[in-house]
């Protein structure tokens, strides 16, 4: 609370926007968070007039956030709207999200529905990080988690007619992921990075982000301020990644240099306006077995199938 600070309507201030300098009141900091995601969705058409929106609802904050904001504009944008959480199958972890992703989708009256890896690759997340061990297969569970959950999720979405699939990325993980890539060299990843929906191919259905350019302690002020639970249980494969260490590397230079994690998403905006339209061209056709758009001749899921010996000839067959 920031008690000898004003707001701009006149009201005690509550939160201080370090990277702006901006004072705001409860009510003012509402507004503005709202307002900054509508702008980026009208500005990058990320939603558009009878779109069928099926958002990721993982149960946590951003997720949440994001369901709260998306089903107060659902009916002047006339789109249709459901949620889905992906089980991966990680005990004392997922069933905390799971529950809270039901009770906020019942609660704002959106149609939610569960996907598990144990029904669509046959395992658990778990029993597939155990897989990997057995086999000195050396990528880390948040490698697989990624890969079979975007999987999923995208062929959830094509079997469920929807048009686009929404997402809870925060300023932050974009920032995060930017800086992994750069650390990779991965710039064709770099490249898809950016807010506006892209239709890479037929069977990708558009990604769009539209938390991208709110800071990640703003959609917890935010979910505070809405009366939503914060679950801050840890995935017990998170400290394990780059991306952990990527996060507190940022998080002390923002400290430092408050609108770091802005500018880096900003550039990397740029960069990626300048190189889209040529990985769009240059990146077409389909994995040779499971019929999935890909740039490889074998997409990501079935190369670590195969890895860890897992048959995916019952997974869906996109090119039939
Ligand atoms: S931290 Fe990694 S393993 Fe855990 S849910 Fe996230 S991506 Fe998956
Ligand atoms: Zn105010
Ligand atoms: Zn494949």
């Amino acid at each position: 609370m920031l008690s000898s600070t004003l707001c701009r309507c006149g009201k005690e201030g509550f939160y201080l926007r370090r990277h702006s300098g901006e004072i705001l009141c409860k009510r003012c900091f509402v507004k503005s968070v709202e307002k900054i995601v509508l702008k980026t969705i009208k500005r990058d058409k990320l939603i558009i007039p009878d779109d069928q929106v099926m958002i990721a609802l993982s149960g946590g904050k951003d997720s949440v956030v994001l369901i709260h904001i998306l089903s107060k504009i659902e009916r002047s944008y006339d789109t249709a709207l459901f949620a889905i959480t992906v089980d991966e199958g990680l005990r004392g972890y997922r069933e905390e999200g799971l529950g809270l992703a039901k009770r906020v989708a019942e609660k704002l009256g959106i149609k939610h529905h569960v996907i598990t890896f144990k029904e669509a690759y046959g395992h658990s997340l778990e029993q597939i990080c155990k897989f990997a061990e057995e086999k000195g297969v050396g990528l880390l569970g948040c490698t697989f988690c990624g890969i079979l959950r975007r999987r999923l999720l995208n062929d959830a979405a094509m079997k469920m007619g929807a048009t686009k699939v929404a997402t809870g990325h925060n300023l932050d993980d974009e920032a995060q992921t930017i800086l992994i890539n750069i650390l990779r060299g991965d710039i064709s990843r770099l490249a898809r990075l950016g807010t506006k929906p892209i239709r890479l191919r037929e069977g990708f259905i558009p990604r769009v982000k539209p938390l991208r350019y709110v800071p990640e302690r703003e959609i917890a002020t935010y979910a505070y301020l809405k009366g939503y639970p914060l679950y801050e249980r840890e995935c017990p494969y998170v400290r394990a990644s780059l991306r952990d260490e990527v996060r507190d590397l940022l998080n002390n230079i923002e400290a430092r240099h408050p609108g770091t994690k802005f500018a880096i998403v900003k550039g990397a905006d740029r960069i990626s306006d300048l190189l889209k339209e040529k990985i769009e061209e240059s990146e077409v056709g389909r994995c040779s077995r499971c019929g999935a758009p890909s740039g490889r001749e074998v997409c990501r899921m079935c190369e670590v199938l195969s890895m860890l010996g897992i048959d995916g000839s019952f997974i869906n067959h996109l090119a039939e």
